[in-house]
């Protein structure tokens, strides 16, 4: 149930609302949107429960949430969500784009893909150090080792780090040195994983399953957001079907469809997404059309020696023309980019 505060309902009012829903029993989340507070009540509610809350002081009406997912619904909180993780701003009206190669790989590779991704203009650093592969023969990644190297990049260009969490154990470690913790695709059902990093106080990730729907996407984030983490961003990245031109099937409908229905910002992976260097320029444009709220792409040096993921990835002169394209559609469809600098606000 939603609680819908009146728009004129005092703090002290707010507060005895949410006593009331947790006295019933139900978890409460207060989401203060610019028009009024509402108070999400979850959990196990009877018939009697609504009309308990509606009659308190400052209480405009209690209603049904609708759909499966409520946090993350839209019927709870109207306005889009920003996320913001240092210099990264994803959301309400801000394009995040996040840069980077597949893995870390080297000091020198990290470092040097840093500056030129910042110089084009995007305004975070993904890498992975922990590294999801199909086979255990693959470059697993470097580990904490890789994640000392990002924070080193951190440390030259001010830009946000975007890496992968894999297991539970990894949680404390991966929030020494990330600002956003990406959550894998592989990952998306594990509940646990998306229960400890809604513990944390970083910034999430949560790309969907090759196979999951929408509606199990959301209901991960859900997990996510029930911990007390608000700050999540949901990833398309691209779906298994039939299709074999490309690696994955992006479905870019996912960007209306998903703003219909959650606050939580959407970004577009075209990397993973298409699986050929050829078609992310175009994806990512064409993402951007459809409303993105952000970018991961993948970028290397040379893409040609990279130890994972190479035949997708941009060189810096691809990613530096993409970006090029992207701020004309992005300015075309009234979506702000706004530089590493202006929002390095620390971490
Ligand atoms: C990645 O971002 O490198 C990655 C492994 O992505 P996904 O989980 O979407 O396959
Ligand atoms: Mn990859």
């Amino acid at each position: 149930m939603i609680v819908v505060m009146k728009k004129d309902a005092t703090p002290d009012q707010i507060s005895h609302a949410v006593e009331r829903v947790e006295a019933l029993g139900l978890k409460s989340h207060v989401i203060e949107g610019t028009e009024r507070t509402v108070i999400a009540a979850i959990g196990d509610k009877r018939e009697e429960m609504k009309e308990a809350l509606e009659s308190g002081a400052g209480v405009s009406e209690v209603v049904p949430i609708l759909a499966p997912y409520k946090v993350a619904s839209r019927e709870v909180k109207p306005e889009p969500t920003m996320v913001t993780a240092g210099s990264l701003q994803v959301g309400a009206g801000m394009l995040g784009v996040i840069a980077g190669p597949c893995s870390v790989e080297s000091e020198e590779q990290i470092v040097r893909t840093a500056h030129a991704v910042k110089a084009a203009g995007a305004t975070a650093l993904r890498g992975g150090a922990f590294k999801p592969r199909t086979s255990p023969y693959s470059f697993q990644g470097m580990k904490e080792e890789g994640l000392k190297l990002m924070a080193l990049a951190r440390e030259e260009t001010g830009l946000a780090l975007v890496t992968e969490v894999m297991s539970t154990d990894d949680v404390d470690l991966v929030s020494d040195y990330a600002d956003v913790l990406q959550v894998g695709a592989r990952n998306m059902q594990n509940y646990r994983l998306l229960e400890a990093v809604g513990k944390s106080h970083r910034a999430v990730l949560l790309k969907r399953g090759a196979s999951a729907t929408m509606d199990e996407l959301l209901l991960a984030a859900e997990y996510i957001l029930n911990e007390g983490n608000p700050n999540v961003m949901l990833c398309e990245r691209g779906i298994r079907t039939f299709e074999g031109h490309t690696r994955f099937t992006l479905p870019l409908a996912s960007v209306p469809y998903l703003h219909q229905k959650t606050h939580l910002p959407v970004v577009i992976d075209p990397s993973h997404g298409t699986g050929h260097t050829y078609l992310v320029p175009d994806m990512a444009a064409a993402a951007v059309a459809a409303g993105a709220d952000g970018l991961i792409l993948e970028v290397h040096p040379d893409p040609e020696t990279a130890l994972s993921d190479g035949y997708q990835s941009l060189n810096f002169e691809q990613f530096a023309a993409t970006m090029e394209k992207c701020r004309k559609v992005a300015e075309a469809v009234g979506l702000q980019i706004h530089a590493a600098e202006a929002v390095a606000a620390g971490r």
